[in-house]
C-alpha cells in the first residue's frame, strides 16, 4: 500500500472519528500534511465529517489553492494550510465547533488540563479572537490573513480556541491530533462540572510535561494507539487499526 493511500485511509478514519465522539457534527473537518510533498495537504471536499469516503479527500497547497481533487472545498481550509506553513512539525490539524469547548472562548476564564488523559491538549490554550485584527467578520477563517493570525495565536502550542466559534489543534500525527481534539472537549465537560463546585486544582505544567513525554513514547498499545482502536470500533471499523 502506498503511503498516499495508507494516508488517505486514515484520513477517512480521522474523520469518522471525530463525528463518531461528537467532536464534530455537520461542521468541523481534519487534514493530514501530505505525505509526499510538505508543501501540500489532504482535506475533504466540504461535507460532514462522518460522510467523508477516500474519493471526497482533496489536496490543497499550503495557501488553500486546490491541486488536486473535485467539489466545493471547505471555506475554512486556510485555518490548515497557515498551520502548516508556520509549523514544520506539524502533521495534521483538527479544527472543531464542539460544544462544550465554545463557553471558554467566551467567558475570560481558560480552559486548563484537568485530567491525566487530557494532558495532551498543552498547558497553555490561547483565544483567538478576530475581533483584534479585523473587527466585525463572519467569525469564519475565509482567508490565508485571517489563517495566518490563527497560527500566531497557536503558535508553538497544540490548541487554540476561537471567540465564539470553536478550536483548532495541531498533531505530530492524525492520531495525536484527533486525541487532542477529543480530549479538549471531555477537558471541557470535566472542567463546567468542577468549576461549578469552586476552585479547581489543575494539572501543573511539569504534571502535563511528564504525562506528554509517556503518552508519545510510541508501541504496540501504548500512546495514542490504544484509544485510537477504541474509537475505530465505535466508528463502525472492524480490525485494530
Ligand atoms: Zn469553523
Amino acid at each position: 500500500m502506498s503511503d498516499l493511500k495508507a494516508t488517505i485511509d486514515e484520513l477517512v478514519v480521522a474523520n469518522r472519528i471525530v463525528a463518531a465522539e461528537k467532536v464534530c457534527d455537520a461542521f468541523g473537518h481534519v487534514s493530514v500534511r501530505h505525505p509526499g510533498d510538505p508543501k501540500r495537504f489532504l482535506l475533504s471536499r466540504g461535507r460532514a465529517p462522518e460522510l467523508i469516503e477516500a474519493k471526497d479527500i482533496m489536496t490543497f497547497a499550503l495557501d488553500g489553492t486546490t491541486v488536486s481533487g473535485t467539489g466545493k472545498p471547505y471555506l475554512e481550509r486556510f485555518i490548515h494550510g497557515a498551520i502548516y506553513e508556520a509549523r514544520p512539525d506539524v502533521q495534521a490539524v483538527v479544527h472543531s465547533h464542539s460544544y462544550s469547548v465554545v463557553p471558554f472562548s467566551v467567558i475570560g476564564e481558560r480552559l486548563r488540563p484537568i485530567m491525566h488523559v487530557c494532558a495532551t491538549i498543552g498547558a497553555d490554550i490561547p483565544v483567538w479572537d478576530p475581533q483584534a485584527n479585523f473587527g466585525d467578520t463572519d467569525m469564519l477563517i475565509g482567508d490565508m490573513r485571517q489563517g495566518r493570525d490563527l497560527a500566531r495565536a497557536l503558535g508553538a502550542r497544540t490548541s487554540v480556541l476561537m471567540r465564539g466559534h470553536g478550536s483548532t489543534v495541531a498533531g505530530r500525527s492524525i492520531r495525536e491530533a484527533v486525541y487532542a481534539a477529543v480530549m479538549l472537549e471531555v477537558n471541557a465537560q470535566l472542567q463546567l462540572k468542577a468549576q461549578a463546585f469552586g476552585p479547581v486544582k489543575f494539572l501543573t505544567e511539569g504534571e502535563i510535561g511528564k504525562i506528554r513525554a509517556r503518552q508519545s513514547g510510541g508501541g504496540p498499545g501504548e500512546g495514542y494507539d490504544r484509544a485510537w482502536q477504541y474509537w475505530l470500533r465505535h466508528a463502525g471499523f472492524e480490525g485494530d487499526g
